[in-house]
């Protein structure tokens, strides 16, 4: 039985004001929630602001990207190690912003992957199709060949250590929701190329869906098989809104 997980992106959003009352109003909201996993992911500048209020809340942080190095002369780039200093226990990748406008490659994104799974952190692994991709029948192959550049280069075994996050790409950002039953149809598809390299990995891996839910859609969307939770964006801006979302996922 896979355990729910629903992940907050803020993206470029926030301050230190706007922080501090949105994450002192999560801690009660979602103290009751005990089964979810809830997970907010911040920008880099304010983990320290969210370690020192979430830390023993029973909420979790991470952070929305990380260079694919180490360390190194990589000016501006920051690490998975360290993002693990502020106690973040996720890391986005392959989010489709990054994809489509800072370059992110399905080899860099692979990269990336790599380097949270050996920080000790968990990813959040993006994949997704645009709606020309749909629209001209090849959404299935652009899943198929993100998911591999991250199963060719770090196995398929270890996707035991991350969460997958279906965003169609189409859905992010515009009100335009995935209908539970194409997301679920998504879903089985993902699980089901995991399944082809290793069932046992495909059987326990967390799939979340993101793409505009909001707390009156998710309980459709979490009610199906293969739907373990929600990555969330505007809707994770506001308290109640992202309460709602966790509590819709039991
Ligand atoms: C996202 O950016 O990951 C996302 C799902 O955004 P929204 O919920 O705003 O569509």
């Amino acid at each position: 039985m896979r355990s729910k997980l629903v992940a907050g992106n803020w993206k470029m959003n926030g301050n230190l004001a706007s922080n501090q009352a949105l994450l002192t109003s999560l801690v009660p909201l979602l103290a009751p929630i005990s089964v979810t996993r809830c997970v907010v992911c911040v920008p880099y500048p304010y983990l320290a602001q969210t370690e020192q209020i979430l830390r023993g809340k029973g909420i979790s942080w991470g952070a929305q990207d990380v260079c694919q190095y180490e360390h190194g002369a990589y000016t501006g780039g920051v690490s998975a190690g360290m993002v693990a200093d502020f106690g973040c226990r996720y890391v986005i990748v392959g989010h489709s912003e990054r994809r489509a406008l800072f370059g992110d490659t399905d080899e860099v994104v692979a990269q990336k992957f790599v380097a949270v799974l050996k920080a000790g952190l968990t990813p959040i692994f993006c994949v997704g199709e645009t709606l020309a991709e749909r629209e001209s029948g090849v959404m299935e192959q652009v899943i198929a060949r993100q998911l591999d550049a991250v199963m060719a280069k770090s196995g398929a075994v270890a996707l035991e250590g991350a969460v997958v996050a279906y965003e169609p790409v189409w859905a992010i950002g515009t009100g335009k929701t995935a209908s539970p039953e194409q997301a679920q149809a998504v879903h089985a598809l993902i699980r089901g190329r995991v399944a082809e390299q290793d069932m046992r990995v495909a059987d326990g891996l967390p799939i979340i869906y993101g793409g505009s839910v909001k707390a009156s859609n998710a309980a459709q969307l979490f009610a199906m098989p293969d739907i373990d939770g929600g990555l969330i964006g505007g809707a994770s801006l506001v308290a109640e809104e992202f309460a709602g979302i966790c509590k819709a996922a039991g």
